[in-house]
């Protein structure tokens, strides 16, 4: 159909920095945990303006240990949204808790009312995910948990680098219990696999770093600073969840790049806009009104009923012109898994159902080119102008426009 080279759906923007982290690593003779993990959660900390950070083997460990730490578990009720990844559900099922999924506002985040709907007295904490990048309402979400009493632990996992208000999410002046982050391949900043979480607890991050690696209370790091000190104790049966240093040298370099990142996000966000953001058979994504969106993800909304295509067609479309599109989420209830595991009825979030057939994630990453950008947005209002349906406006009499075939 065209000569362009091919666009994935996403490409890690990795350079000699990272590369050269690691080969140093790999020359120190430590490449567990050690000093390097020590210094990327002190940087993450002071990026993040949290007050203490720790350093994992994926988001999915940081939601699950969390949620572990926080002692939730069998006959607890946890709410989250059921646009988000398996993850976030099953780190809730590992603790032996229930998932209650509450309904999405318009934003595609969790709708604060839906969750006050879903409050049962089992429940013990709320996970909002901040889709896409983009903050969800959390002065509302904390003002229910105080009235109720819960833990908020958030799945930050497209949301390093995005601002809630005007400080970041995981800020310690926040009234969250924990954050959770991720840094796999496609997120905002990677280390290949990995993740992070932050807490304003230093109770609850100790329990939360031991818990990490096998329950033992000091670290092999910890017991090679202090010239070989053999003992250790095993306090509780933990988790096998720390960052190696091989990870954490490449977490140090992408950290120092992520405000880089999001600037060209966002750039490249602003010029699908602009160039989307006309065509009545679309709907874009809005920058944040509640403060930075981070921009992990390009969500577009198609109108379907102005079509004469559905996702799946359109996203065959895109890959016939070289382009790797993607869809965030499949609806946790469509699973078959948690078909027989949720709690309520597929029904019960009919604002997802609505918006599930419609979502599109296009490209979106730093090491995209502009000229990229422009060909898939090109390419996008080209695919609706093959399939735009001919409509006949049924203006009402007088106006002079009824009958006529739609301008567009
Ligand atoms: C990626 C992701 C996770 C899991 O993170 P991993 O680091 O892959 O374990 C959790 N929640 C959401 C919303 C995600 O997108």
């Amino acid at each position: 159909m065209n000569q362009h080279s091919f666009i994935p759906f996403h490409r890690p923007e990795i350079d000699g920095a990272e590369i050269d982290a690691v080969t140093s690593t790999l020359r120190s003779g430590w490449l567990t945990t050690g000093a390097r993990t020590a210094q990327f959660e002190k940087e993450f900390r002071d990026y993040i303006g949290a007050k203490d950070a720790l350093a994992l083997n994926s988001g999915t460990a940081a939601l699950h240990l969390a949620l572990a730490a926080l002692g939730i578990g069998p006959g607890d009720e946890v709410i989250t949204t059921p646009l988000t990844f398996c993850a976030t559900v099953t780190a809730i099922m590992h603790v032996g808790a229930k998932p209650v999924l509450a309904d999405i506002g318009a934003d595609g985040n969790i709708d604060p009312a839906c969750i006050e709907q879903k409050i049962t007295a089992r429940t013990r904490a709320v996970i909002p995910v901040h889709f896409a990048g983009a903050p969800c309402q959390m002065d509302q979400i904390w003002a229910l948990a105080k009235k109720y009493d819960l833990f908020v632990v958030e799945d930050a996992a497209h949301a390093a680098g995005t601002l809630y208000r005007d400080r970041h999410v995981g800020a310690e002046s926040f009234a969250s219990d924990a954050v959770a982050f991720s840094f796999y391949a496609t997120k905002n900043m990677t280390t290949g696999e990995g993740g992070m979480i932050t807490a304003n607890s230093e109770a609850l991050l100790a329990r939360m770093r031991i818990l990490a690696l096998h329950g033992i209370n000091r670290d092999a790091w910890g017991r090679y600073r202090e010239s070989g000190n053999w003992y250790y104790q095993v306090l509780e049966a933990g988790f096998k969840y720390n960052l190696s240093d091989l990870q954490s040298a490449i977490g140090i370099q992408q950290l120092h790049k992520l405000e880089r990142f999001i600037e060209k996000r966002t750039q490249y966000a602003d010029l699908y806009n602009q160039l989307l953001g006309g065509i009545e058979e679309l709907e874009v994504p809005q920058p944040a009104r509640n403060g930075r969106h981070s921009w992990h993800l390009y969500v577009l909304r198609l109108n379907l009923e102005e079509l004469s295509i559905n996702r799946a067609a359109f996203v065959s479309e895109l890959r016939g012109r070289c382009i790797g599109a993607s869809v965030h989420f499949i609806p946790i209830p469509l699973h078959p898994f948690f078909q027989d595991h949720a709690t309520r009825p597929e029904n019960d979030c009919p604002q997802c159902f609505e918006l599930y057939p419609r979502l599109i994630s296009l490209p979106l990453y730093p090491s995209m080119a502009e000229e990229e950008v422009c060909y898939v947005a090109d390419s996008v209002r080209e695919i609706v102008e093959t399939f735009r349906k001919p409509r006949l406006t049924a203006a009402p009499m007088g106006t002079g426009h009824a009958g006529q075939w739609s301008p567009l």
